[in-house]
């Protein structure tokens, strides 16, 4: 048995150059971000026309961390590993660190390991501070705020972070060359499956083998196999680092959601779209003039149009008066949220973007994988580790089981019942819904941003907003969730058989 890049549709990554038209733009750290761009790499700078940012071209270039790795060398190396990581992302690198751990061999392939990570990401300082991981946070607010509308903001008391990419690639490699991980610098093309071992097949026609693949390589993996067909919903995002004469936002909070939609007044066609089909500005202000600034489809499908978000942001800033001098990065987003899991268990290993552990309802994944890699290590060191030596179908069995134990697929499950409930509600509704959401006990809104309840508490959870939410709510909630409720209960049901 065998997957390989070109042989399963590669939907994802057609799909995402099909909105997008270009790949996605690398990013530079917020240190270097601030500092003048290098030579040759402004390519138009002034300020924009009032609020319209899209002229200015985003100044950052690649970037690279300064490490030696110790390279997988063909010649004096044996070919033969305990475990294959394909993909040093956050969730790649983080699982070798963790498996290396426990003295067991790894190799990471990935054409660049030394890129630092193009994404933004934000996490809640609690999640990473649980995981002692908030030395590697380079900016943090002590709350955040979702505007409803014009006339009602939500003070939530709980930090924001945003994650330095260097900080935390740098850490997790460290770690990885003390244990020691290889690193081989290739694209992995096809994986080939054995009774008790698998063999990755590169770009640079280099063969490895190990007792296991772990598939990290992201949502556009074609390496995972399901058996159910992919609804996804998808994020959509365009964001941007951008440096501004002036901003209204306070810089002790990060504004997690603006639904507000004032900036449509003038603009009654995208209004009639907002309203069916909403999106929000997400905003961490760094300082007074250097801000981070995502116009976002929290969920659509089919996908919203990406030039809709960029004409909406436009009218949004324009109606902030924020105008953008630079545009020190910019940031195109999309993101599967919710569908199936991948067919568990199955010979290759998955965990980050192709594992199914995105929030369905949030988007949200990085500290997740960060606390579920460990767990998956675990697995794989109770499999792999010096005294035993369970491989092939058992250990498939182990470490799928292990990152989806039946509590956590039901919860997924309600989780990705929230996500096509959203799909559902128009602006007014949405609104209402985050309104009833963020009055719940912290206990339980954070406990669900986080995935840290049960399937018992997500129930009282979904019981509190509806007793909580307002009538018109409720009647959106009633009359928009039976055919996903009953999807939900189907789903369940079949898990528990
Ligand atoms: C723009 C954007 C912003 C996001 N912001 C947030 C956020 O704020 N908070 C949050 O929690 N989540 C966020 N997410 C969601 C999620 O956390 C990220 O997508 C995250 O990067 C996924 O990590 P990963 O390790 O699974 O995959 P990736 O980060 O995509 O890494 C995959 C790695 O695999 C390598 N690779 C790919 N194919 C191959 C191959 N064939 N052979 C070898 N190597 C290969 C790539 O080079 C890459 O290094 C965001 C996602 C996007 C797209």
């Amino acid at each position: 048995m065998e997957t390989s890049l070109g042989q399963l549709s590669p939907a994802f990554a057609l799909f995402k150059n099909q909105i997008f038209g270009s790949p996605t733009i690398s990013f530079s750290s917020l240190k270097s971000q601030h500092s003048p761009s290098r030579k040759g790499t402004r390519q138009k700078v002034g300020i924009s026309k009032f609020g319209n940012f899209l002229d200015l071209k985003p100044e950052s270039q690649p970037e690279f961390l300064d490490f030696e790795l110790p390279l997988y060398d063909p010649s004096s190396d044996r070919s033969r590993f305990d475990v294959i990581i394909i993909g040093t992302g956050p969730a790649g690198l983080r699982l070798a660190e963790q498996v290396s751990l426990h003295g067991i061999k790894v190799c990471c392939v990935d054409p660049s390991p030394l890129s630092v990570w193009p994404n933004n990401y934000g996490v809640w300082v609690d999640e990473f501070e649980n995981l002692g991981l908030e030395d590697c946070l380079d900016k943090t607010w002590p709350m955040a705020c979702v505007y409803i509308d014009d006339q009602k903001t939500k003070y939530l008391g709980r930090a924001y972070g945003r994650v330095g990419r260097e900080k935390i690639k740098s850490k997790l490699l460290e770690n990885c060359l003390w244990n020691p991980v290889k690193f081989h610098k290739a694209k992995v093309w096809k994986v080939k499956h054995e009774e008790f071992e698998s063999v990755i097949e590169c770009d640079d026609g280099s063969e490895l083998k190990a007792s296991l693949v772990v598939d990290a390589s992201g949502f556009a993996s074609t390496f995972v196999e399901y058996d159910k067909p992919r609804n996804h919903g998808y994020q959509i995002a365009h964001g941007i680092l951008a440096e501004v004469e002036n901003h209204p936002f306070d810089l002790d909070k990060m504004v997690l959601m603006d639904w507000r939609d004032s900036h449509l007044q003038n603009e009654p066609y995208l209004r009639v779209k907002n309203s069916r089909l909403p999106t929000f500005l997400y905003v961490m202000p760094f300082d007074s003039h250097l801000i981070f600034l995502e116009e976002t489809s929290l969920v659509s499908r089919p996908i919203l149009s990406y030039m809709e978000i960029k004409q909406r942001m436009v009218a949004r800033l324009r109606h902030l008066g924020i105008q953008v001098k630079r545009v020190i990065e910019d940031e195109k987003c999309v993101i599967p949220m919710g569908g199936p899991l991948p067919k568990i268990p199955q010979s290759v290993m998955a965990i980050g973007g192709t594992s199914g552990i995105v929030h369905p309802s949030t988007g949200y994944m990085v500290a997740q994988a960060m606390a579920l890699a460990p767990v998956v290590a675990d697995a794989i060191a109770e499999c792999l580790g010096s005294t035993r030596m369970i491989r092939g179908r058992p250990l498939h069995d182990r470490v799928w089981n292990g990152l989806w134990p039946n509590e956590l697929r039901r919860v997924r499950e309600f989780n990705t019942f929230g996500m096509e409930t959203l799909l559902k509600l128009d602006l007014n509704a949405t609104r209402g819904f985050f309104d009833a959401f963020f009055d719940l006990d912290p206990y339980y809104w954070q406990g669900f941003l986080s995935t840290r309840l049960s399937l018992r508490e997500l129930v009282s959870l979904g019981l509190s907003l509806m007793l909580g939410a307002s009538n018109s709510s409720k009647f959106d909630i009633v009359t928009k969730c039976p055919v996903p409720l009953a999807r939900m209960m189907g789903n369940l049901a079949l898990e528990a058989i």
